[in-house]
């Protein structure tokens, strides 16, 4: 039978209706997941048979578990959510400038709030970034506190977050940025000189340009060339300024304070990775975007018990996973 070629969305519209054909969603996975031919993800056989009365994968190679599907092998595995409602969330999720919440998600493609907040996070484990080398060049490098809004929070729940010292609630970050390249971030539990140079060490070749404001934490960087801009006197001295750090804190912040409203410190890394993910592709269409996340769905897992900390026995309390 003739291929016809269908046109792959540009728009959140056209991807929603290119996704909910499953011939459509197959051929695109297949395209970017096997490029070279379908492959059992269990023992790398290419002897595969595809059941199209399935749309499932049968691998004639002897092993327990022959059959496989798109979802194998990936975040997807185990998932019963439909391969439109996956992708058009995660095409949401990369495209959306301050990102897309559980709640918009499950109005969105009709799942609970709950799956769609468990999809979400599996999506971000997508986003994350492989091991990378180290940052070079021009550096710049910043610390910013997340959360607690004491001011907004209930009387009860404020005296059981606010210990004394105040502040206490709030989630130390450190961003890295490589001008031209990439943001790194990494919650840190404090910001103090060896928590913060330690990062920097690892993260940055010796001998790099790197820009900071004027905490002390930061001095003492002689393998670097630093230079510190003191933010009590100006913001930029040439090409001394951390602006590309504040451009990327202040969409960071936008999404958390805007869509996502309230992030466990314990996550927060993931909503991190996913606004990392958006910043450092920030030059690719949304079609391209979503097209590199999809390249990094497999070999990638993340359960219930992971995320969260809990079996789902009780079966009233686990999503529609
Ligand atoms: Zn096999």
């Amino acid at each position: 039978m003739e291929k016809v070629t269908v046109k792959q969305p540009t728009t959140l519209q056209e991807a929603i209706v290119y996704f909910n054909n499953p011939v459509n969603c197959r051929d695109y996975l297949v395209a970017r997941r096997w490029p070279n031919g379908v492959t059992c993800p269990r023992c790398g056989s290419t002897n595969v048979l595809f059941l199209e009365k399935y749309n499932r994968w049968h691998c004639r190679d002897k092993h327990d578990a022959p059959q496989f599907t798109l979802k194998t092998g990936t975040i997807m595995e185990d998932s019963p959510i439909g391969l439109d409602k996956w992708l058009t969330a995660m095409w949401q999720m990369v495209n959306c400038k301050n990102g897309i919440s559980s709640y918009e998600v499950h109005r969105a493609i009709g799942i609970t709030q709950k799956s769609a907040w468990f999809l979400d996070h599996r999506i971000r484990l997508a986003l994350t970034m492989g091991t990378i080398n180290k940052l070079s060049g021009q550096i710049e490098a910043d610390e910013t506190f997340i959360g607690g809004k004491a001011r907004n929070m209930h009387k009860a729940k404020r005296a059981e977050k606010i210990t004394g010292t105040g502040g206490k609630d709030k989630t130390a970050v450190l961003g890295i940025l490589e001008r031209g390249g990439k943001v790194v971030t990494k919650v840190v539990s404090n910001t103090r000189k060896r928590t913060l140079q330690k990062e920097l060490r690892e993260k940055v070749v010796v001998g790099s340009a790197i820009f900071t404001d004027a905490l002390k934490s930061y001095e003492g960087l002689t393998e670097f060339q630093h230079e510190v801009i003191d933010h009590a006197i100006s913001y930029v001295e040439g090409e001394c300024h951390t602006n590309g750090l504040e451009n990327f804190w202040s969409l960071l912040k936008r999404g958390l304070n805007g869509t996502y409203v309230s992030v466990e410190p314990f996550h927060l890394f993931r909503y991190l990775d996913e606004a990392a993910y958006r910043f450092n592709n920030r030059e690719f269409t949304d079609c391209e975007r979503f097209d590199i996340a999809v390249r990094q769905i497999v070999d990638k897992r993340l359960t219930w018990k992971q995320l969260t900390g809990k079996e789902t026995d009780d079966s009233r309390a686990s999503p529609d996973f």
